[in-house]
């Protein structure tokens, strides 16, 4: 495969923008073939600036719900660009859009818009911290929320104070929330959850019925605001709050990335517990009210509830899970698929540094399959049964590759230099 308007362009960037890339779309911590810059996309590809075409299965990690350039979101987005986009004030669109989210997410008695994850995740802590006049925010550890200074993995550029009033529990772990609940006394303000355990380099897990409802008991027995964030599974699991499926109500729900098809757009969603608090804090964006990612969310919102995209993206799930987990078994690989099916992750058994992970990744690159060695991925609903019997058939020259490359493989000195600095952290933590 060609890449050398890739090489090109990383060369040109890293000139003119700090290290070339930053944040969540940098490949400096995916094996060196990956490319950096994409030319288009379509439907379930992507093409990278070399024009070499991947079926992509981290769909813009997250955003791509239906498929990009889906024409009816895209039309709907035309339209509403011919008559204004981010003006004076809010179009009526706004009103649309927040009364098709209460009808559809069954906490869900107001919305608040905005643009990034992050922007919805920080709004639900600074809501709930005004709606109880408390001060602590319990968060699963290692859980992600955003890169803002309270949430950010990377705590390069953070003071203590920015996180001295948030406790952690570990995930699924109901007496492990209690004891963080006692710990925070009169002072507790809310408890985060991710609607699954999807962190990054872990297998993932589904959320355990017990520990969901106990964080429900907890925030009602101590007026402590409960709130799902849903910014990267939202609509993927359910055509509701993702823990619907466990028969737990928050009170705040955050949501991002699918809700516009790749539009700019994310959302708060809260229920009268909290509409008070909402209320009473400023927030603001200069392009938050901007119509046409509103006008696309709409239409979004309309197929989500109108065709069977969800059952669709879980058929492809599932397909995808059965072929790769004959093919790996044809090869001799210990293939670790966990999590939903329609958001996998798959990790090599016996590869703690990732060499055989990340080789299966450059290999799977080589045959025009764009997946992520250490990071959640996404099925999107414009997958056929081709398209996934076609990345099962790389899969199975992608495991017999490795095979043959397992005597030289080597760890990423990326890979190496992170788990190193995450050990020092931990230290650090001990001390
Ligand atoms: N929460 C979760 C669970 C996420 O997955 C993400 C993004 N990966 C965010 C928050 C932050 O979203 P954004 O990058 O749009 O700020």
């Amino acid at each position: 495969m060609d890449r050398t308007a890739d090489r090109d362009l990383k060369a040109r960037a890293l000139k003119v923008i700090p290290n070339g890339m930053y944040g969540h779309e940098a490949v400096h911590a995916l094996p060196a073939t990956f490319p950096q810059f994409f030319e288009r996309a379509e439907g379930a590809y992507i093409w990278d600036a070399d024009g070499n075409r991947y079926l992509d299965f981290m769909c813009a990690y997250g955003p791509s719900l239906l498929g990009y350039r889906d024409q009816r979101v895209d039309a709907a987005a035309a339209a509403q660009a011919a008559k204004g986009d981010t003006m004076t004030g809010p179009s009526p669109v706004m009103v649309d859009l927040a009364e098709a989210l209460v009808s559809m997410v069954t906490h869900a008695d107001w919305a608040m818009f905005c643009k990034n994850g992050t922007d919805a995740t920080s709004m639900a802590m600074v809501a709930a911290r005004a709606q109880t006049g408390k001060r602590i925010v319990l968060l699963a550890k290692g859980a992600y929320h955003g890169a803002a200074p309270w949430c950010t993995p990377n705590p390069v550029g953070v003071v203590a104070e920015d996180r001295a009033m948030l406790r952690y529990y570990e995930y699924n772990n109901a007496e492990s929330l209690e004891a963080a609940v006692r710990d925070a006394g009169e002072d507790l303000a809310a408890i985060f959850a991710t609607p699954f355990k999807h962190d990054a380099f872990f297998d993932q897990a589904l959320p355990d019925p017990v520990y969901a409802r106990r964080a429900r008991e907890l925030c009602d027995e101590t007026g402590a605001m409960l709130v799902v964030d849903d910014v990267r599974a939202g609509f993927r699991l359910a055509r509701d709050c993702s823990w619907s499926l466990v028969g737990v109500q928050p009170d705040l729900s955050c949501w991002g990335k699918a809700v516009a098809n790749g539009q700019p757009l994310s959302i708060l969603l809260g229920s009268d517990r909290c509409r008070k608090g909402a209320g009473s804090i400023y927030v603001t964006g200069s392009y938050w009210f901007a119509a046409v990612p509103m006008a696309a969310s709409l239409e979004t919102l309309r197929i989500i509830r109108e065709s069977d995209y969800l059952e669709q993206m879980i058929r492809m799930g599932d397909r995808l899970r059965a072929g790769l987990a004959s093919a790996a078994q044809r090869h001799g690989f210990g293939l670790r698929q966990t999590g939903p099916s329609q958001m996998p992750i798959m990790l090599f058994d016996d590869d703690p540094d990732l060499r055989v992970g990340f080789a299966w990744a450059e290999e799977m690159l080589q045959r025009g399959v764009y997946i992520h060695p250490w990071h959640n991925m996404f099925i999107a609903a414009c997958m056929t049964e081709a398209d996934i019997d076609m990345a099962v058939a790389a899969a199975d020259g992608a495991f017999a590759a490795t095979r043959a490359r397992m005597a030289e493989l080597q760890p990423s000195p990326v890979i190496l230099a992170m788990a190193a600095a995450k050990a020092a952290e931990e230290l650090q933590a001990l001390a």
